[in-house]
């Protein structure tokens, strides 16, 4: 028997490291199977999507810039995947195609389990308004937290993203802020950068040091560098703080449960990431 093949969808795709993380899971679990990069020009993506039952593909995820465009080849999309707008996890179910996006669950999850922060009726800032914010806002909304305020360049972009999260999730107060200031950040329990800056050199910190207070959690989508110049400041003033491996741990664990329907090895998928991310 041929081993199952999954893999990760995008372009470029070579950065990823989800195959480290993965490949690590089937060889603790004893599954035979591989996990590959599949790098794709707009123009292969429908025939390539309508190839993996053929092909002994089994499982995707999907990446930038493709996360809403696998939409209307799917067979079936989640609830969440559908209020998010965009699908993470394709899962080949017979000759048909399941869409689901992990990555704001797998937040959660982080949040929970390993951050020990319960979500119901807290306060949080968001600073992006881009797919992970909106992933990550759909979940905070679902767990009911009190209030959401985002800020984004693009002010019409948050709004506009507010505005539809609204119509849907009825428990949580969503607020569009006019800058970074604006966010409430001394009223809120956590802080959530979820825009790229932070991941380059000379990128600035977003948020001055003196509305950052003792009771904050301040996460980092960005794991690379595993501290940003926000992260630091955060740390120097003694707050609790994370960056994104966690989220791209628990992500990755969701979608090959949802492929497999085994438990995820976890440690083994934290520790092959963290050695290939940190090496
Ligand atoms: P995205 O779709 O590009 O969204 C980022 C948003 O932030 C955009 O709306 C962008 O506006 C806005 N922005 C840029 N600079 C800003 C600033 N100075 N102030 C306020 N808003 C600003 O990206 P994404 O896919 O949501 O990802 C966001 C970050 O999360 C990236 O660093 C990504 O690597 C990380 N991420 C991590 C995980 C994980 O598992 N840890 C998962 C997903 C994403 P413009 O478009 O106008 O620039």
């Amino acid at each position: 028997m041929k081993p199952k093949i999954y893999g990760v969808l995008g372009y470029p795709v070579k950065h990823s490291f989800s195959p480290a993380m993965h490949n690590a899971a089937f060889r603790v679990l004893h599954i035979d199977a591989e996990y590959r990069y599949f790098e794709k020009k707009a123009q292969e993506l429908g025939p390539f999507l309508v190839s993996l039952a053929n092909e002994g593909i089994f499982g995707l995820n999907v990446t930038v810039p493709y996360k809403e465009k696998v939409l209307p080849f799917l067979a079936k999309v989640s609830h969440e995947a559908r209020m998010i707008g965009a699908v993470n996890t394709i899962k080949v179910a017979g000759r048909l195609l399941e869409g689901f996006n992990t990555d704001g669950e797998g937040f959660l999850k982080h949040l929970k389990a390993d951050l020990d922060f319960k979500p119901q009726d807290k306060t949080v800032a968001i600073i992006g308004a881009g797919g992970a914010a909106r992933a990550i806002a759909v979940y905070l909304a679902k767990e009911r937290v009190k209030k959401i305020s985002l800020f984004d360049i693009d002010i019409a972009k948050a709004r506009l993203l507010l505005e539809q999260l609204k119509n849907n999730l009825w428990d949580t107060v969503f607020y569009a802020a006019d800058s970074v200031a604006d966010l409430k950040i001394p009223e809120s329990d956590l802080l959530v950068n979820a825009t790229p800056i932070g991941m380059k050199e000379g990128d600035p910190c977003l948020v001055a040091q003196d509305l950052l207070h003792r009771d904050l959690l301040v996460y980092d989508l960005i794991y690379n560098p595993r501290e940003t110049k926000l992260l630091s400041s955060a740390g120097k003033k003694g707050l609790k703080t994370a960056n994104g491996l966690g989220m791209l741990l628990y992500q990755g664990a969701l979608s090959f449960e949802i492929w497999t329907a085994n438990s995820a090895p976890l440690e083994a998928m934290r520790q092959a990431l963290t050695e290939v991310v940190y090496k």
